[in-house]
């Protein structure tokens, strides 16, 4: 088993996307992300109704929902893996603790006034998944610039609605995790470049 079982905490917009991909791409590890599994089975049914109902909407999907997602990707991730945007509220850490353990969990820290400019002007290319900003990551080519599309849950409202969410179910799993000891504070001010180096230096020291 190899020490990079990571997990990235911070709120909504804080860069774990984006970062939790270099990092998988850099020490070759599984990226679980359940934003993206739900994005990809947003009409599923089941028992609840649809995780697109909770997710336009900013709310939590339920707990046993995302948990057979995560039980799932990691009894394929024998080499390591970087897990964003999971847990999210304290059952979802608990549950998680009886799966596996932890080597690393990195806090990424982004004040709340930057979040939201970051949230509602983020932009996605539907054909690559990547994000752009309409103001700080222009696409080069004027053709990938015309088909971004905005995430229905970056409309303001929305994104209100999910740093709320996020105040009241995750920043508790933050603490409990910095309680328990371990939990590595990394600032996600800056270029995705110099948070990736915070974030690197972590991981290797
Ligand atoms: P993200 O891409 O991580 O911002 O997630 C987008 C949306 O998916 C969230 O606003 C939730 O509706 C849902 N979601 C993602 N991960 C979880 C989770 N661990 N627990 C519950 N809902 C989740």
């Amino acid at each position: 088993m190899s020490d990079h079982r990571i997990l990235l905490l911070g709120p909504p917009g804080a860069g774990k996307g984006t970062q939790s991909t270099r990092l998988a791409e850099t020490y070759d590890l599984d990226h679980i992300t359940t934003g993206d599994a739900l994005r990809a089975n947003k009409e599923m049914e089941t028992e609840y109704g649809t995780p697109g109902e909770y997710m336009d909407a900013g709310e939590l999907v339920p707990d046993p929902v995302v948990n057979e997602i995560v039980v799932a990707a990691l009894s394929n991730a024998d080499d390591g893996f970087v897990l964003d945007g999971y847990p999210r509220n304290l059952d979802q850490a608990e549950y998680l603790s009886e799966q596996t353990d932890l080597d690393h969990v990195v806090f990424l820290d982004v004040p709340e006034d930057e979040l939201v400019e970051r949230l509602t002007g983020r932009r996605v290319d539907p054909e690559t998944g990547d994000n752009y900003h309409v103001e700080f990551d222009v696409p080069d080519d004027p053709e990938i610039e015309e088909r971004l599309v905005q995430r229905e849950d970056d409309q303001e409202d929305t994104v209100r609605e999910r740093l709320r969410v996020y105040r009241e179910n995750t920043e508790p799993v933050v603490e409990h995790y910095r309680e328990a000891g371990g939990l590595v504070e990394v600032s996600g001010e800056g270029t995705p470049d110099e948070v990736f180096e915070r974030i690197r230096d972590v991981v290797e020291e």
